[in-house]
């Protein structure tokens, strides 16, 4: 395939879904696979919708999935500005082409007008208002009015947009890598609005205008933007780009975990889940960096919801992601975000790492929670704990034991294995831990079996004893290696206070 020129072009309105990260991947992956080039462009011409941050948010999320672009805003680029707001006289002049060309008029319909168009059309029945061909001679516009009229009304300074001019009777079809041959009748759509009453374009003009001057081989974006395709076709048209078009590649939907519509903000809160690559406090949004992800499982995670390499393989590296990634594979039906899944490539993530690579992206976990304690000792619980998380912040969760004493424990287990009567025994067990030198795990299990065997006790009867006693549960890593990491000190001193809540449970 020959390289390929593709952007990624958010609109800064708040924090970056998690669907727009897929799509910046599907466009970088196929960018990177042809040596082409990955453009992210601000579509910030919404003024009303624009929201402080999100620029940076976007810039942070990118960043952090290890999804660099080529040419964007910080970076530069030939055929910048990227940010759509620094491009306006560029937009000025080709909406001037198409009301020259008669493929656009003006239009003077104040909001009011439209909304009682709106109801008359309500009242008479009709599904909505549309302002199209049918409609357009009954409203406010160049068209309606004449070219005198207009004259005036433009020197007068009334307020007007220009709407692309679609006439009914054709079929506007194009070719969609994902969906196939996708047909839309032109009676269909409406007489958009290409440039606001406030000289800035809409989506449908900037977005045209710019993939064209930016070169875009290819658009490769969500499907909810596939009904507006057809407009856009509409204007290449118009313009006489046609045979400069890009490919279109429309995005399988993700869905909620249910399976059972698009995926929303929302259901994150709902569902106590990051559905952002990063959290957004403005809004209280959670993120996966924040969950306690690694970004390369959040990259494999995301290139499978709605592609798959046609293989058993799983697990992908960015490169490797970059290598088997085709837009043949794509699905077309909707991906289901399956949390569970997420965490279990963090698991798997977590597995490939060593405590070494484990320790920077797991200790601001720790120092966030207030624990306060050397690498070395971080180092040796990740060690312990790593085939026990899913996500980094489990490493403090199941760690609080080694960084503070014991203090609820499991009583249940408590009230059937601990017998009153044997506590002289696990005295002369603590004692003869107490003079253990190599306070490593496998001198420590000699020990207990040895106490074991002379006691004619099983594992059943000792470890569950010594593992409340150390952790207050049952539950936890290897209770030898546990033991190691706790050292003797706290793991003689624990024992003794353990057997006084024991006795004192039982007599209670
Ligand atoms: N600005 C649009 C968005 O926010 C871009 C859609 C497209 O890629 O054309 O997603």
């Amino acid at each position: 395939m020959l390289p390929v020129r593709v952007r990624f072009a958010p609109s800064p309105t708040g924090a970056l879904h998690i669907g727009g990260v897929r799509t910046a991947l599907y466009n970088y992956l196929l960018a990177k696979k042809t040596g082409g080039s990955f453009v992210l462009r601000i579509e910030d011409t919404d003024q009303k919708r624009y929201v402080e941050g999100a620029e940076s948010y976007i810039r942070e999320a990118l960043n952090w999935c290890g999804l660099d672009p080529m040419e964007g805003p910080e970076q530069g680029g030939e055929y910048g500005p990227y940010r759509q707001s620094e491009r306006r006289d560029i937009y000025q002049k080709y909406t001037q082409q198409l009301l020259d060309n008669d493929k656009a008029y003006y239009a003077f319909d104040t909001p009011e007008e439209l909304t009682e168009a709106r109801s008359a059309a309500e009242a008479a029945g009709k599904h909505s208002f549309k302002y199209d061909a049918g409609s357009r001679m009954q409203m406010r516009n160049s068209l309606s009015l004449g070219a005198a009229k207009t004259k005036e009304l433009i020197e007068a300074g009334t307020p007007y947009v220009v709407r692309l001019r679609i006439e009914p009777g054709h079929t506007v079809s194009f070719s969609d890598i994902v969906r196939g041959q996708v047909s839309f009748a032109s009676e269909e759509l409406d007489d958009k609005v290409m440039m606001k009453a406030d000289g800035l374009p809409t989506y449908h003009l900037a977005n045209i205008v710019d993939d064209r001057s930016m070169k875009i081989t290819h658009v490769i974006r969500g499907e909810e933007w596939l009904s507006s395709t057809a407009h856009h076709v509409l204007l290449y048209r118009a313009f006489g780009w046609e045979d400069e078009m890009p490919a279109f590649a429309h995005l399988p939907l993700i869905l909620k975990p249910t399976g059972k519509g698009k995926l929303s903000k929302r259901d994150g809160q709902k569902l106590g889940m990051p559905v952002f690559p990063l959290a957004w406090e403005a809004e209280d949004l959670i993120g996966f960096r924040e969950a306690g992800f690694d970004p390369r499982a959040v990259v494999n995670f995301l290139a499978f919801l709605g592609w798959n390499p046609g293989t058993e393989q799983e697990i992908f590296s960015l490169d490797e992601l970059v290598e088997a990634f085709t837009l043949d594979n794509i699905g077309k039906s909707g991906a289901r975000f399956d949390y569970d899944k997420a965490k279990w490539y963090n698991q798997q993530y977590i597995l490939a790492d060593s405590p070494e690579e484990l320790l920077p992206k797991v200790k601001p976990f720790f120092v966030r929670a207030g624990v306060d304690t050397t690498d070395d000792h971080l180092l040796k619980v990740i060690g312990l704990l790593r085939e026990r998380v899913t996500v980094y912040p489990d490493f403090v969760e199941q760690s609080q034991y080694f960084f503070g004493p014991v203090t609820e424990l499991e009583e249940k287990i408590i009230r059937k294995k601990w017998k009153p009567e044997q506590r002289a025994k696990f005295e002369q067990l603590q004692n003869q831990l107490g003079q253990v030198d190599d306070w490593t795990a496998g001198p420590l299990k000699e020990a207990i079996v040895a106490f074991m065997e002379a006691n004619e006790l099983g594992f059943g009867a000792v470890l569950p004893i010594l593992r409340v006693a150390m952790s207050g549960t049952t539950k936890g890593p290897d209770a030898f290696a546990m033991m190691e990491v706790l050292g003797k000190d706290a793991v003689v001193k624990r024992l003794g206070e353990g057997y006084d809540r024991f006795d004192a449970i039982k007599a209670g």
